[in-house]
């Protein structure tokens, strides 16, 4: 039986962008579904800014400059993901998951358009990386959210669920790089749709 790694190296070997899928046609859904998910990130990154490490230390912009590295840290990481998966949306309009956008143009500053460079042996370390920051995004705002108000958090945790789910349901079936993404691979798995 393959592990994680071998099913990746395969993955990564066989499948190739759909370019019936280019270029991105659901555009305007793309933009009503993730304007609002960052204008509630950018809320949350200014309400963190104004907010101390902890209640009676001094310093402020802790929180929200650690909220902002979780997203940052997930663009560089993804940039290096966008060349391996030889997406053909870089330099052009993405449907970048979680309005991750510089992803996009850092993959094309650094790795050139249209997959230029196949790095593969780092896209574990590298979607890993990612992953992590990802998490810090979605948990780290949780503390600070819920001593204002624990409803508060609790939305914030259903925004990214309400989120993700609209996002593969409505925009990863018409992505070019569905096969290769973790996020399209799950969603083919729900829905069983056919590679
Ligand atoms: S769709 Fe994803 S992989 Fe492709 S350029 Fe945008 S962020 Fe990168």
């Amino acid at each position: 039986m393959m592990d994680t790694r071998e099913v990746i190296q395969v993955v990564m070997e066989t499948a190739k962008p759909d370019m019936s899928c280019y270029p991105f046609r659901r555009k305007k859904l793309y933009l009503a579904i993730v304007i609002p998910y960052v204008t509630v990130l950018a809320a949350v990154f200014f309400y963190l800014l104004a907010r101390k490490s902890a209640p009676g230390a001094g310093k402020r912009y802790f929180p929200g400059l650690t909220f902002l590295s979780f997203y940052l840290g997930i663009c560089y990481f993804q940039a290096y993901c966008c060349a391996c998966q030889e997406c053909p949306y870089i330099g052009e309009f993405c449907p970048a998951l979680a309005g991750i956008y510089p992803a996009n143009t850092l993959a094309r500053m650094e790795y050139g358009k249209k997959g230029a460079v196949k790095p593969e042996e780092a896209f574990k370390a590298n979607a890993t990386a990612a992953a992590f920051c990802w998490g810090g995004m979605v948990l780290f705002p949780l503390p600070w959210l819920a001593r204002r108000s624990a409803r508060l958090a609790a939305a914030y945790v259903l925004l990214h669920a309400v989120y993700y789910l609209a996002h593969g349901l409505i925009l990863c079936p018409v992505c070019a790089i569905r096969d290769t993404c973790p996020g399209g691979m799950l969603q083919s798995m729900v829905l069983k749709r056919k590679g």
